[in-house]
């Protein structure tokens, strides 16, 4: 495997910015990743994926990976479900298309979510009520200190609302995720866009569910590819109930939704709405003007602008609300 030197990086994050890579590798195999992760263990390391959820504001002076394991094969089936495993580097748009043209359910509201199969569980992806933690048997991982390939069944995996113990102990890397999917589908009425888009249709098959998902995406979102983006840049705050008394003082129509453990959610893109900066530009940047949650990008190639509209953004809100807003999008 080929360690290539001082790589332009601006192509491989869905934001455009520019920096350089101090040294770069795509493993093609489980044993070219331990090989090269032993070469260079004093190294800084990044993972990239198709880059989709990280943007630079700064010369990368380490090593990035960026696995290219394919492939999808089937593991195990029954009458009922089938396990199926996908390489790290398969992109998961496509992984869902044929997940859905097989009748294979279970990831059919994930459709059209840009990522790579490895990404996915790392800040466990979730959209239209669903989130892929639902559906994954178990992910295979090397362990970056030992350069051990290991198994993390999904309990071993610490999901939680875009969150895992990838994201939490960033010390592994995915190589393959194993799926167990569903042989039969009903539909179920989980978030209102998508039912009003199903609305004229009894039953729902697989693939109008995808079709439906992949029309309300395309209205709501901007495309990366002409309007360079991360996706939602903030996660929804979580609240305790006195975090969440005191926001319904100052705004009372601000909502409220159960979450985990006893606390409570509100919407980020509520917030940034009610402090002003929905469709409000700063510059090269700005947030998306359909969409509050979305920040934008212009036309810099500097991450340090959006890096600091992101501050700005956090400052407002925290200022106003009393509520900090955590990024779900990684700033290297
Ligand atoms: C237009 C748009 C819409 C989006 N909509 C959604 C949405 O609806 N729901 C949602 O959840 N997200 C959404 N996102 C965010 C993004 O799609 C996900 O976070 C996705 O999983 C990123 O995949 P990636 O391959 O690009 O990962 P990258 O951006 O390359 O990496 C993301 C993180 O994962 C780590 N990583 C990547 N691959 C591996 C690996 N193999 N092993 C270990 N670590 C790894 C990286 O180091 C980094 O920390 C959206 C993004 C965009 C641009």
């Amino acid at each position: 495997m080929q360690i290539k030197h001082n790589i332009q990086l601006q192509l491989y994050n869905s934001f455009r910015t520019k920096a350089v890579a101090k040294l770069f590798c795509e493993p093609h195999n489980v044993s070219e990743l331990i090989d090269v992760l032993g070469k260079f263990p004093d190294e800084k390391r990044l993972i990239l994926g198709k880059g989709c959820n990280l943007f630079f504001t700064k010369d990368f002076d380490g090593l990035i990976i960026k696995p290219t394991m394919k492939g999808v094969f089937t593991l195990f089936e029954t009458d009922d479900f089938v396990e199926i495993e996908a390489g790290a580097a398969e992109d998961w748009d496509d992984f869902v298309a044929y997940c859905v043209s097989n009748d294979y359910a279970g990831i059919e509201n994930l459709s059209f979510i840009p990522s790579s199969v490895g990404a996915a569980p790392i800040q466990n992806i979730g959209a239209y009520g669903a989130e892929v933690k639902d559906v994954i048997a178990f992910v295979r991982a090397v362990d970056i200190t030992t350069g051990v390939l290991m198994d993390f069944s999904n309990a071993a995996c610490e999901f939680g609302y875009r969150d895992s113990i990838f994201k939490k102990r960033q010390n592994y890397i995915i190589t393959s995720v194993v799926f167990r999917l569903q042989k039969s589908f009903v539909y179920q009425e989980k978030y209102i866009d998508l039912n009003r888009e199903l609305e004229n249709i009894t039953n729902p098959t697989l693939s109008q569910v995808r079709d439906a998902v992949i029309r309300v995406r395309t209205r709501k979102l901007p495309d990366y590819i002409a309007l360079p983006n991360a996706g939602s840049f903030f996660k929804n705050p979580i609240l305790t109930e006195e975090e969440k008394r005191k926001l319904l003082q100052k705004l009372p129509d601000a909502p409220i939704y159960n979450a985990e453990n006893g606390m409570f959610k509100t919407s980020a893109a509520y917030l940034i709405d009610k402090a002003g900066y929905k469709g409000k530009r700063k510059g090269n940047v700005g947030t998306y003007e359909h969409h509050a949650l979305i920040i934008v990008n212009y036309g810099t190639e500097n991450g340090i602008e959006i890096q600091n509209f992101m501050c700005e953004i956090q400052e407002k809100i925290l200022c106003e609300f009393g509520i900090e807003l955590e990024t779900e999008v990684w700033v290297y």
